[in-house]
């Protein structure tokens, strides 16, 4: 079964489409035979993404820093939940135990996640499909970011085959599997 880690919004205050895309990409996983990594919340997208998983009988491991487990904002039902000890950790483990990375909508917590593993691929230490989920345009400003540092040559060309941005959620998993191939041999392209 493949694994897949989904990077989201921990805020519970988004609008009514993003919790609605969260769910249906929990869904669209367990239908598909596919696993859940995620960073182990209750609340916002996270637990509604998580809450999908499990009602439709899929598997999800939450990732969580133990002081996040102290506050009780960790998810109490999971098929697996593992306590780790820094923030640092968690989004190690996260990424290493997934075959793909995909972020829906969120805040700086997200934008964080998607931001390291893009640049862990430009160095050849995470190698797997990322796609960004573009829901309504909420990444429009990032990915145009990024084109600049393309553009202005703080990237290479060649990284731009690092993420896939899709717009629904039902072409994320056809975009993990039709991603462009990468492996460590790009870490000789990682210096510009
Ligand atoms: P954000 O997109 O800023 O909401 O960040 C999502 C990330 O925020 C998660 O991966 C966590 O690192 C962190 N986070 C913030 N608040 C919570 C919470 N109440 N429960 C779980 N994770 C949270």
């Amino acid at each position: 079964m493949q694994n897949i880690c989904v990077y989201c919004a921990s805020s519970t205050q988004v609008k009514q489409s993003y919790f609605e895309a969260a769910a249906q990409l929990g869904e669209l996983f367990v239908a598909a035979g596919v696993s859940a990594v995620y960073g182990g919340g209750s609340v916002g997208l996270m637990g509604c993404f998580a809450d999908s998983v499990l009602n439709a009988g899929g598997n999800i491991i939450g990732i969580i820093p133990r002081f996040m487990c102290e506050e009780e904002w960790n998810h109490g039902g999971l098929t697996e939940l593992i306590i780790v000890e820094t923030m640092h950790e968690r989004k190690e483990k996260m990424a290493f135990m997934a075959d793909a990375a995909v972020a829906l909508p969120g805040g700086c917590g997200t934008m964080e996640e998607l931001l390291e593993v893009i640049t862990w691929k430009q160095l050849g230490i995470f190698t797997n499909p990322i796609i960004i989920v573009n829901l309504d345009g909420y990444y429009d400003s990032l990915i145009a970011m990024l084109e600049r540092a393309v553009e202005e040559n703080f990237m290479r060309q060649i990284h731009k085959k690092i993420w896939t941005v899709v717009n629904l959620v039902e072409d994320v998993l056809p975009a993990i599997h039709n991603s462009p191939a990468w492996d460590k041999t790009v870490r000789k392209f990682a210096a510009i």
